[in-house]
């Protein structure tokens, strides 16, 4: 494992401050095995930040990691996901400026491999586009859904 330097908090120019000192990524999974398209979120565990929420598997960026390497890695740490099993579709940047989280768009035909990995989440569960919004979302999903949302459809137009 190399190093990792990214755990630390930066004071945002929007007020909050947020986890990853070279920003965060997280991997939003859709399945297209499936009847209809599902996209992959876990239960965060309730001594976590933000926990009891559903959110997607993600985390630090380390300094010398681009966005989908550090959402992959987060995946596999926490989900067990298998890089192998999955096509990168977009990357939608939320940019703070002095912060940024970046969401990996990834499309797979298989579970991927996902289970509970680490004490981070205690369930994890494949969710059809719709229902996502219906779910007690964590309040950074919540908030980039409204824009995740219609990238994840446009992602499976081709
Ligand atoms: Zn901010």
């Amino acid at each position: 494992m190399g190093l990792r330097d990214g755990d630390g908090w930066v004071d945002c120019d929007c007020g909050f401050r947020h986890w990853g000192r070279f920003g965060a990524a997280g991997l939003l999974l859709v399945r297209r095995d499936t009847p209809q398209p599902q996209v992959l979120l876990q239960l965060r565990a309730e001594w976590t930040h933000g926990g009891g929420t559903w959110a997607l598997p993600g985390g630090a960026k380390d300094s010398h990691e681009d966005s989908v390497t550090a959402a992959l890695r987060e995946a596999h740490e926490e989900m067990g996901i298998e890089e192998s099993a999955l096509t990168v579709k977009h990357i939608f940047s939320d940019n703070h400026g002095p912060w940024s989280y970046d969401t990996v768009i990834a499309h797979t035909m298989s579970d991927a491999g996902a289970h509970i990995a680490n004490p981070e989440s205690t369930e994890t569960k494949w969710s059809s586009i719709e229902e996502v919004e219906t779910l007690n979302l964590h309040p950074g999903l919540k908030q980039s859904w409204v824009a995740l949302k219609p990238l994840t459809a446009d992602s499976l137009k081709n």
